[in-house]
Formats: structure tokens, sequence, C-alpha cells
């Protein structure tokens, strides 16, 4: 038997409601902020995520889908979209176009990473990608914007977590800094972060190993080195949080290790799953457009992941439950009269739901059908009725019937 590849899952059809009902919320959410869906094609050039994503990240390092296609060009399905919107942006000139360009998706991820509860190697995201200005407003419109959906799918166990990068300047002179604290502890470090010393030291605070926790607990802050401008601008993004009523807390050691990152970076982290919390995680990158293209365009952006807000939604018991339903379920009474049924819900169906027997079924179990699939009408066929030329049609709700001649039926 073939079976789907490790890490991807089908979305089976009752599962789809709750993937409607979130996407429903998405969508509305980004039009009262006035975001524009962008869809992008699920695979670039290799080099496009390299150099957007970063070679030092674990994805660019490890877990991207990459292969050389039949012209000998290196592809890789998308691990993320802000590289890809970057991308779109500057190859349709779209910030030459307009201004601010506030753009949002959803769509597949791909990354090769281990599987476990809410880590997949397919998964799907949904986001928002603000080009085009440094405004804090946008920082903080990001957050809200990302807390407002999660509240609104009714989630309410997580906390906003945010931090500030700063500019690059202060960020160097801090790296400097976290370089001497940990110049003599380097051999009491584990591999990885020996590693993340030398390529990207920031991550140092990512590191999960009891032992680099230990150290880095004592490390300097970048937060206490920011410059004024970075600490002004931090600043006015809490007032901007705490203005709209949004709960948050500041983490120092949250920091999103890439070089282009800038200012303001954000997460949310559920309380309700397993270890893989992050619902969703953003930031400023202010550095990356000018790294894929020609142009200087200031961003901010965060992507969320959705099997992981289901599940979050679904440990918190909070997923609508969404009823069957469709407006007519047509029951022969005779087996003659196949065709007719067949005609009239041909007919039926260019302005309703509609559904029928396949099977020759009695009429007790098209009955059964019809209330499984939640008919709001029955329509019957057969009998006197039909010989008159009418049809008995039945209210599922109050159990009313009415007679009503075939050819009014449309
Ligand atoms: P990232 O692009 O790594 O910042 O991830 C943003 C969000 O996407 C995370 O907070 C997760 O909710 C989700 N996500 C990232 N990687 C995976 C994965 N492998 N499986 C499922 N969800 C993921």
């Amino acid at each position: 038997m073939i079976k789907a590849i490790t890490g991807t899952k089908d979305i089976l059809p009752k599962e789809i409601p709750n993937w409607n009902n979130l996407e429903g919320v998405v969508r509305n959410a980004m039009n009262s902020f006035n975001y524009k869906e962008i869809r992008t094609p699920i695979f670039e050039e290799t080099r496009l995520f390299s150099r957007g994503i970063g070679e030092s990240t674990d994805i660019v390092g490890k877990e991207m889908y990459t292969f050389i296609d039949r012209s000998e060009t290196s592809i890789t399905l998308k691990p993320e979209m802000t590289a890809s919107v970057v991308r779109a942006l500057l190859e349709h000139s779209l910030d030459k176009q307009s201004q601010l360009n506030k753009l949002f998706y959803i769509s597949p991820m791909f990354r090769q990473e281990r599987p476990q509860a809410g880590r997949f190697r397919q998964f799907h995201q949904f986001g928002a990608e603000a080009l085009g200005s440094t405004s804090p407003a946008l920082d903080a419109e990001m957050i809200i914007l990302a807390y407002q959906i999660m509240k609104q799918l009714g989630l309410s166990n997580f906390i906003v977590k945010i931090n500030s990068l700063g500019i690059p300047s202060s960020r160097e002179n801090y790296k400097i800094l976290l370089k001497e604290y940990l110049a003599d502890k380097i051999n009491e470090l584990s591999d990885e972060s020996k590693k993340r010393y030398e390529t990207n030291i920031l991550r140092l605070f990512d590191s999960k190993n009891r032992d680099d926790k230990k150290i880095m607990d004592h490390a300097p802050l970048l937060i206490e080195h920011l410059d004024d401008e970075s600490l002004e601008h931090f600043e006015e993004v809490k007032q901007m949080l705490l203005s709209a009523g949004v709960p948050f807390e500041v983490d120092p050691k949250l920091v999103r290790g890439l070089d282009y990152y800038t200012h303001t970076t954000f997460e949310l982290v559920s309380r309700s799953v397993g270890s893989q919390s992050a619902l969703c995680g953003g930031g400023r990158y202010d550095l990356l457009v000018k790294q894929l293209g020609d142009r200087d365009v200031p961003g901010v952006g965060f992507a969320a992941g959705i099997e992981r807000i289901l599940l979050a939604m679904e440990n918190e018991k909070v997923i609508p439950e969404i009823a069957p339903k469709i407006d007519y379920y047509i029951v022969r009474l005779d087996k003659e009269l196949n065709r007719k049924v067949f005609e009239i819900a041909t007919k039926l169906r260019v302005e309703n739901s509609v559904e029928f027997d396949y099977t020759q079924r009695s009429v007790k179990a098209q009955m059964r059908e019809a209330n499984k699939i939640g008919a709001t009408k029955v329509i019957m066929i057969g009998g006197e009725e039909f010989e008159r030329g009418t049809a008995v049609v039945k209210t599922m709700a109050d159990g009313t019937q009415e007679e009503i001649a075939l050819e009014m039926i449309k």
C-alpha cells in the first residue's frame, strides 16, 4: 500500500470546515486591515531562499526540499513566504506603483524537519507583509492583526512575546560584547552552539541544551545595549499595543537569528499545545529587500502555522460545531423514477445544493441519509402524487409537508 510521505498529511472532508472557518477569519481580518492577497509559485530558484533566509539558518542549512530539475536549475519548494513576496514585489515593481504594499497569503510550505505533533514537512501558513514604511505603527499593526485573528478563532491561552533587535550598528556592538562574555566559556558550549558562536551568535539564545541555557542566562542582553533610535521605536510599538489592549511580555531572548532583522521581533506562543508552541512569529526586516534586489524597501511581517493553530483550538475546545447542510434531498419512492429524480436534481442544482440516492436504497434508508447530510427539505418523487404531476416536499425542521407541482420545482 502506498502511503502519504512522512510528515505530510491528508486533510479529509470532515476537517475541511475547520480549515474554511480559519481561512474565513483570516481573510476577514486581512480585509479589515486592508491587506491584499498575493499567491506565488510553490517553487522558486534555490538562491532566492539561500540569499533571502540566510545560509546560517536551520531552514537553509538542513531543511529545504531542493532538487535539480531537468534543465539543470536548482529548485526549492518554498519553506517560507517572505522571500517569495519580496521577489514578486521587486519583479513586478509593486514598490514603484505604491509607496506601501500591504500583502497577505495563505499557502503550503515545505521543510524537511523531524516530524512530531505540530511539526510537519508540508504545513500551511498564513501571514502578512507590509513593505515600504519604517513606521512603528506597522510593527504594532502586525502584532495586533495576529492577536485579533487568534482571538477571533476563539483562542485565549496564548501569550504575545516581543523584543527589539534594534538597528544593525547597535547589534554589531552588542555582538562584540556577547563574544567577549562567551570567550572563556566556549569549551562548555554544546557543539551546535560552538558552531553558532562563529556563524550566528545571537542564536545561542535559542539553544535547548541545559548547559548552554545556564551560560546564556547570565549573558548580557541586546535590549540593554540598544541605541536611542531603536529604544524609541520599541517604546512606540509598546505604547500602541498598550492602547490597543493587547497584553504582551518583553522577552529579551527572542532573537530571530537573521542578520536582516531590525527592530521588533515577536511571537505568539500557545500554552495549550506541546513543545511546538509557537503559533506565529514575525518581525521587522528593513535590510532584506536590499539583500535580494537593487532597492531599499523596509518591511515587517509575520507567519502563522495553521496546523498548530487548529491543534491549539482543538485543545482549547473552541473548534466550532459546523453541522453538514444541504438544501434538498430527493427521495425516490419507485425505482423506475431514477431518471426523473436525476432530471429534477440537475435542474435544482443550478441554484441549490441537492443530493439523492445512487444505490437503490429503501425509502427509509434514503430518509436516514437525508437526515445525516443535514437536508433542509426532502422532495419525495413517486406514488399517487407523481401520477398527479406533483411531489411532496417535507421541511425537515418542523416536519410540515406540502404538495408542489413538479414543474414548479426549480
Ligand atoms: P517560521 O517561519 O519558522 O517563523 O514559522 C512561523 C510559524 O509557522 C510557526 O510559529 C509555526 O506555527 C509554523 N511552522 C513552522 N514550521 C512548521 C512545521 N514544520 N510544521 C508546522 N508548522 C510550522
